[in-house]
């Protein structure tokens, strides 16, 4: 429906004006913009585009976490669903980065259908990511112990979309290869 790609262009344009002085924090420091699209993509391909709260909410999913988008300009702008799933996927940046990586592994198995689906994209995005451009300052065991923890993230998203699992998966075996 045409009312779904506007709103799904406002959430792209939104997302890359909130991000727009942000990097990726791999060495080739590719604009945050890139990887929120990824997730997007992975998400509607997974969907058979059939979903555009899923697919807003992968575009704004860390519009909370990294920028100053309040929930409630979310909510104003783009509906209370899409600010909800957002919600969902943020993280507590008050918390030390351990203790907010241990809640992921607790709380994902709580969370909507949605949220699951947008981890698992998201993940997925970032062992590309890990691969392609790891990050400047990294060790081998700190790489490593993030493609464990992606996996422990995700397992209670399985079982949802298979499309997803498999590109999940795929990016899993390839990490662990390179970094294992
Ligand atoms: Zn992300």
């Amino acid at each position: 429906m045409s009312t779904d790609l506007v709103k799904l262009a406002h959430a792209a344009d939104y997302a890359a004006r909130q991000h727009i002085a942000q990097r990726r924090k791999g060495e080739r420091a590719e604009p945050y913009v890139n990887h929120l699209i990824e997730v997007a993509a992975l998400l509607a391909e997974a969907t058979a585009g059939e979903d555009v709260v899923l697919l807003m909410g992968g575009l704004l999913h860390d519009t909370l976490e990294d920028t100053d988008a309040t929930y409630e300009d979310l909510e104003q702008r783009f509906g209370p669903e899409v600010a909800a799933l957002v919600a969902e996927v943020t993280d507590d940046k008050s918390l030390p980065r351990e203790e907010r990586k241990r809640l992921q592994i607790a709380k994902t198995p709580d969370k909507s259908r949605r949220a699951k689906l947008l981890k698992l994209a998201d993940k997925t995005s970032n062992l590309r990511g890990l691969m392609q451009s790891p990050p400047v300052g990294w060790t081998q065991a700190r790489l490593r112990d993030y493609v464990v923890w992606a996996e422990a993230v995700v397992r209670s998203c399985r079982g949802l979309n298979p499309m997803l699992e498999a590109a999940f998966d795929a990016a899993h075996a390839e990490a662990s290869r390179h970094f294992g």
